[in-house]
C-alpha cells in the first residue's frame, strides 16, 4: 500500500484548523466523493474513505494529539492509545449523524434502517493524581450496563408470548409515504414509526423490562490507565456501552482521566515544569539545592553566580511515552532567586558590612550627591562616617 498521506493533508486545512473549519473542509470532499454520488467509483471512494479517516481522527481531540505528537504511528497495531484503531471495521455512524445527517437532508440511506447497527458508546469519568496519571494506576469505574431481561431472554415480549410482525410496515422496518410538494408528489421512505425499524412489534410488554428487552445494571469494572496518561485521554472499554441494534454489536464504555492539578509541579505533554527557590548565598557561592521530581527529591548542583529564572533541566524525570514507558520527558526547573526577608540584627549588619564590601549600593545616592555638590576630596571608595544617621533626602 502506498505511503499515508497526512491527513491535514488529506483535508487541505492547516494544522491549526479549528474545529469548524475541519467539518467544513471535510464536508465538501464528502459531498464530492460520496458513494451514493459516484456510483461504482472506486477512486472517489477510496478518496471518500481517506477523508472519513482524517475526519474521524482530527476532529476527536484525544487522537488528534495523539496524531499530532506520534503521525500515523500512533493507530498501527499496538500502538497508540486505547488499543490502535481499526479503521476496516470503522463505525462512521457518529460522523453520519453529525455531518451526513444535513448533507443528505436528514435522510439515512433506507438499507441502513433495518440492518445491524452498533450500540452507542457510553461515557464516564474518573478522578486520578498527578502521580497516578504519571505512573499508570487501577481504578474502579461503576458503569450501567444494560444486559438482555433475564425474563423474556431479551424479546422484550411478556413471558409466554413473542413479538410480531408489526402491521404499520409488515415487517420490512420502514415505511413510504407520499408529500406533496412544489415539484409535484414525492415519495419518502422513513423508518417505520411503529416498530422503530426491528418489523416487528410487542403486543404484551414483558414487566421487567417493560418491553425494552434489556435490563440495566450498574456493575464495577476495574479499568487499567497506562502511565502517561494525560487529562482528558479516554480508556476504551470495548463492549461495554449500549447494547447493538438488530443484532449489531455493542458499543464501547469510554472511561475519561481527570488528572487533578499538582500543587508545585505543571504538566504539558511528556514535560513538567516546576519552580524551586534558590536562597541568595547557593545563588551567589554555589552548591546544592534538593529539587522535588516525581520520583522523589533529587540534589542537583548549582553554579555559583545563577541568576534567577535560570532554567535547570532533569533529563528522564518527565513523564512516560504512552507507547513506551521507558522513554520519559523531561522536568525543567525554574531557579527562583529568593529575597532575604526577616532578617536578625546580626544578619542586618553582615549584609550591611557585604555591601560595604562589595561596592556599597547602599550609599549610592549620597555619593551622586557629594559629588555632584563638588565636595571632593572623599569620593565613594571610601566609607564616610555617619552617613547612616542622615535621611538621604534632607
Ligand atoms: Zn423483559
Ligand atoms: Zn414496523
Amino acid at each position: 500500500m502506498a505511503e499515508k498521506r497526512d491527513y491535514y493533508e488529506v483535508l487541505g486545512v492547516d494544522k491549526n484548523a479549528d474545529d469548524a473549519a475541519l467539518k467544513k473542509a471535510y464536508r465538501v470532499l464528502a459531498k464530492k466523493y460520496h458513494p451514493d454520488v459516484n456510483p461504482g467509483d472506486k477512486e472517489a471512494e477510496a478518496k471518500f474513505k481517506e477523508a472519513s479517516e482524517a475526519y474521524a481522527v482530527l476532529s476527536d481531540p484525544e487522537k488528534r494529539r495523539q496524531y499530532d505528537q506520534f503521525g500515523h504511528a500512533a493507530f498501527e497495531q499496538g500502538g497508540g492509545y486505547g488499543g490502535g484503531m481499526d479503521f476496516s471495521g470503522m463505525d462512521f455512524s457518529d460522523i453520519f449523524g453529525d455531518i451526513f445527517g444535513d448533507i443528505f437532508g436528514g435522510s439515512r440511506r433506507s438499507s441502513r434502517n433495518n440492518g445491524p447497527r452498533k450500540g452507542a458508546n457510553i461515557r464516564t469519568s474518573v478522578r486520578m493524581s498527578f502521580e497516578e496519571a504519571v505512573f499508570g494506576c487501577k481504578k474502579q469505574v461503576e458503569l450501567v450496563v444494560k444486559d438482555p431481561c433475564p425474563a423474556c431472554k431479551g424479546s422484550g415480549a411478556k413471558p409466554g408470548t413473542s413479538p410480531v410482525t408489526c402491521e404499520k410496515c409488515g415487517g420490512k422496518g420502514q415505511v413510504v409515504f407520499t408529500q406533496q410538494s412544489f415539484f409535484g408528489m414525492v415519495q419518502n421512505v422513513q423508518t417505520c414509526p411503529e416498530c422503530g425499524g426491528t418489523g416487528k412489534t410487542i403486543k404484551e410488554k414483558c414487566n421487567d423490562c417493560r418491553g425494552t428487552g434489556y435490563v440495566s445494571m450498574k456493575k464495577r469494572y476495574e479499568v487499567e490507565f497506562p502511565a502517561g496518561v494525560d487529562n482528558g485521554q479516554c480508556k476504551r472499554m470495548q463492549g461495554l456501552g449500549e447494547p447493538g441494534i438488530n443484532g449489531g454489536p455493542r458499543g464501547d464504555a469510554l472511561v475519561e482521566a481527570v488528572v487533578a492539578p499538582h500543587p508545585i509541579f505543571q504538566r504539558q505533554d511528556m514535560n513538567i515544569f516546576s519552580t524551586v527557590p534558590l536562597s541568595y548565598a547557593v545563588a551567589a557561592l554555589g552548591g546544592d539545592v534538593i529539587i522535588d521530581t516525581v520520583d522523589g527529591p533529587v540534589a542537583q548542583t548549582i553554579k555559583p553566580g545563577t541568576v534567577t529564572d535560570t532554567q535547570v533541566r532533569l533529563r528522564g524525570k518527565g513523564v512516560p511515552s504512552l507507547r513506551d514507558s521507558r522513554t520519559r520527558g523531561d522536568h525543567y526547573v525554574t531557579l527562583v532567586v529568593q529575597t532575604p526577608v526577616k532578617l536578625s540584627a546580626r544578619a542586618k549588619e553582615l549584609l550591611k558590612e557585604f555591601d560595604m564590601e562589595t561596592g556599597d549600593s547602599l550609599g549610592a545616592v549620597e555619593r551622586f550627591r557629594a559629588e555632584k555638590n563638588g565636595t571632593s576630596g572623599n569620593n565613594g571608595d571610601e566609607p564616610k562616617k555617619g552617613r547612616k544617621k542622615k535621611g538621604l533626602f534632607s
